[in-house]
């Protein structure tokens, strides 16, 4: 198995939108992502608001850019039925923008307890419950889930979805003979500190069912929950030994930067933060 670094390779490499911080419009970041020499993009929901997906998908082809992935869900659980419908509803809408785009797949982040609720398992029958009906829709549009663990400090709103064995066992369940529709994100801020981590690559690969590989960095010490991902060689994570178990595993998609990182990175320009991306990219993954 190669053990080749990144460098010349940014053709394989993604930018993750959300890595700018979300301040120019989509058409604008196409054009720098593509200017660097990345081959890939990853755009989210919000930059789409008020555009055609069709003309979109267009210029992310003009550009020479394919589309890694498409974020994210709409959160599933809820405290009443109606809206449970409409979340699923609206995820059903985001899956076929994301096959309008094209998108290798759609970013499954599930959520998490319903407001005022502690029922945890029941968050997660919800989320079985959910993706069960949202996995035909995407067996009709073609467009493949990638359910995306986070890190368990969001298990209460972001994501009762914590590890990738918990999505693998969840993938098995749904769709036990042909994973065709249904696999996982491996996202290394959320996934870097697992035990089975090695182990669970390799459970998903051998079923066909790793479908994206987000990077970033663990901080220490990180300051902010949510905002504080730190570039790629600024923290702890073994990053290139992470994409290299996914390549054991038969992986072959993009490497996909997101860095969500309000007090530095998203405070710098835009083009220096991609230019650094793509350095960090050839030197550190
Ligand atoms: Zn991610």
């Amino acid at each position: 198995m190669s053990r080749q670094s990144l460098a010349g390779q940014l053709s394989r490499c993604s930018i993750n939108t959300a890595t700018l911080g979300h301040r120019q419009p989509l058409e604008t970041i196409i054009e720098q992502v593509a200017s660097l020499g990345f081959g890939w993009i990853a755009p989210w929901r919000r930059e789409l608001e008020g555009r055609a997906p069709l003309t979109i998908a267009r210029q992310i082809r003009d550009a020479g850019l394919r589309v890694s992935s498409y974020c994210r869900s709409t959160y599933i659980p809820s405290s009443d039925a109606r809206t449970f419908a409409a979340n699923l509803d609206d995820n059903r809408r985001a899956i076929e923008q994301a096959a309008q785009l094209g998108a290798e797949s759609f970013v499954m982040v599930v959520g998490g307890m319903p407001e005022g609720s502690r029922d945890l398992p029941g968050a997660r029958e919800q989320v079985r419950e959910g993706l069960a009906s949202l996995l035909e829709h995407a067996q009709q549009m073609d467009l493949p889930l990638a359910l995306e663990p986070l890190h368990p400090m969001y298990a209460a709103d972001r994501s009762c979805l914590s590890t990738l064995a918990q999505a693998l066992d969840l993938c098995e369940q749904l769709e036990p003979s042909d994973s065709r529709y249904l696999g996982v994100a491996v996202d290394a801020y959320h996934c870097w500190w697992d035990p089975d981590l090695h182990l669970q690559i390799a459970r998903a690969g051998a079923q066909r069912r790793l479908l994206g590989l987000h990077v970033c960095d663990w901080l220490v010490p990180t300051r902010d929950l949510l905002l504080d991902r730190g570039m790629m060689g600024d923290g702890v994570i073994d990053l290139a030994g992470l994409r290299h178990a996914m390549e054991d595993a038969g992986y072959r998609g993009p490497v996909e930067v997101e860095i969500f990182s309000f007090n530095n990175w998203w405070q710098r320009d835009p083009l220096e933060v991609l230019h650094t991306c793509a350095e960090r990219l050839q030197s550190h993954c």
